[in-house]
């Protein structure tokens, strides 16, 4: 299967079109999706005036954009014009984008080919896509097993070929973690570098937007497009000038025991975690052991900001303004109703978890709390980042789980994000790179944690790790 630059380089050389490319990956996603769920809409026919605009672009001599002809899936939680969006909600059934997210554009304008919306979780809450209130994504490397999530649909159509780049969201570890578990790459960018205009807001302190690939150049390829100041966010940055450099010598990669003690990950994961690690010593990278006693709260800390942060953005969900409205008497059975109806239970639980940490009587305990916890978690990477200039560690406590196996409790699915959490918190930069197989033959995912902006050195030490 090419690759996004392999793809973007024949189609500019003429030795391909973007018709030809498309053609081929609209017969893969035919034949295959149906067996795997990565797609909740194909857009077959935006996508071929797509690819048609640009060959006719580069047959007029036009310059070809850096993605020229790439095939790309978006998370359907952004914003695409004249495009259906649901976040995977029957709240937002039938609801048609009026404008495009920055992020896509910025991809478009690079003459990229978007192909159609992926599953999630809905709302991005979630760790497996099993919250979609409409469909199944199954793993590619085990259809038994979960994708992960919440961008499951992204990291399913990378792993089984139908693009070679995706678009998530990562709240709290939602791209790198399904990206871990089906063995492709997957970036959660420096908060601010990349535009949140256009994405549906789930926790606003938290969610990025950022790129799946299934080689460490196409998630560069992808980041260096989506990155920069966009002035309809206002919480977006211009990323510093990157330094130049290559190759992981002389980098210190940060093992923290708190990630490589107990019994946080299983022993498959740590040990290939560990033979990273190892072969990143073999390039030139030097080992060195950290801390982050704080990190045992980031679950809880995190669980208490992002449901009290979803709690305030899903407000807007009221039955008037988008999408689903169920009928009602007056005003308050409209909004009951169309609530009621139209979120799922795991939406629900947060909302009103959310509601009862920012409640008068909650809000110092919880709160407050865990935004005193947030700011110890991040000084704990401060004085990490002191030592190492890198951190390593699993992406996942365990491979992906088959359906239905974190059960009923909804604590445990929230375990398993005990190492992606963190980074959220903190403002970091984070990737998960595909560090082999277990002996079941599912995909293990190795994450690398930057200092804020240092996405550019992180890129080199994973082409490093990756063709070492
Ligand atoms: N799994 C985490 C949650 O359920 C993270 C989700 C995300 O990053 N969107 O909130």
């Amino acid at each position: 299967m090419l690759t996004a630059k392999e793809i973007s380089k024949a189609i500019a050389g003429k030795k391909t079109t973007a018709a030809e490319v498309l053609e081929s990956r609209l017969k893969l996603i035919k034949e295959r999706d149906g067996e795997i769920g990565a797609f909740l809409e194909v857009f077959g026919e935006t996508a071929r005036a797509g690819a048609a605009a640009v060959d006719r672009k580069i047959a007029a001599g036009g310059r070809p954009g850096r993605l020229a002809g790439v095939p790309v899936a978006i998370k359907d939680n952004l914003l695409y014009s004249g495009h259906r969006m649901t976040c995977a909600s029957r709240i937002l059934e039938g609801y048609v984008a009026p404008y495009t997210a920055t992020a896509v554009q910025r991809l478009l304008d690079e003459d990229a080919v978007i192909v159609g919306r992926t599953n999630m979780d809905e709302f991005a809450m979630g760790s497996s896509t099993e919250n979609s209130a409409f469909k199944r994504t199954r793993n590619p490397a085990n259809p038994d097993c979960v994708p992960g999530g919440s961008s499951g649909g992204s990291a399913a159509a990378v792993a089984a070929g139908f693009c070679p780049i995706a678009l998530g969201s990562d709240t709290g570890g939602s791209i790198r973690q399904p990206a871990a578990f089906c063995g492709v790459y997957g970036l959660r960018p420096t908060y601010g570098t990349v535009s949140r205009h256009g994405l549906t807001a789930f926790a606003s302190s938290l969610d990025q937007v950022g790129p799946l690939a299934s080689t460490a150049e196409d998630l560069q390829l992808a980041f260096e497009a989506l990155a920069g100041h966009d002035p309809k966010d206002s919480t977006s940055v211009a990323p510093p000038a990157a330094g130049s450099r290559a190759g992981a010598a002389g980098l210190r990669i940060g093992l923290p025991k708190e990630f490589f003690s107990g019994d946080n990950a299983d022993e498959e994961t740590l040990s290939l975690t560990k033979a990273a690690a190892a072969a990143l010593e073999r390039l030139g990278a030097r080992l060195v052991e950290v801390t982050l006693p704080h990190v045992r709260y980031a679950v809880p800390a995190y669980h208490v900001v992002a449901a009290s942060e979803a709690s305030s953005n899903l407000g807007r969900f009221d039955g008037l303004r988008y999408g689903f409205s169920a009928p009602g008497a007056d005003l308050a059975e409209v909004y009951k109703k169309t609530r009621g109806l139209g979120f799922g239970p795991e939406v629900k639980r947060r909302i009103l978890l959310g509601t009862c940490a920012l409640s008068a009587g909650c809000h110092d305990a919880y709160y407050l709390k865990a935004q005193k916890v947030r700011t110890l978690i991040k000084r704990d990477f401060e004085a990490a980042f002191e030592k190492a200039d890198f951190i390593i560690g699993p992406t996942a406590p365990t491979p992906a789980f088959r359906f239905g196996e974190k059960g009923p409790d909804p604590l445990a699915m929230y375990l398993s994000d005990f190492f992606t959490v963190p980074c959220s918190l903190a403002g970091l930069c984070g990737v998960s790179a595909p560090a082999g197989r277990n002996a079941a033959g599912l995909p293990v995912g190795v994450q690398l944690l930057g200092r804020p902006f240092s996405e550019p050195v992180l890129f080199e030490l994973l082409k490093a790790l990756q063709n070492g």
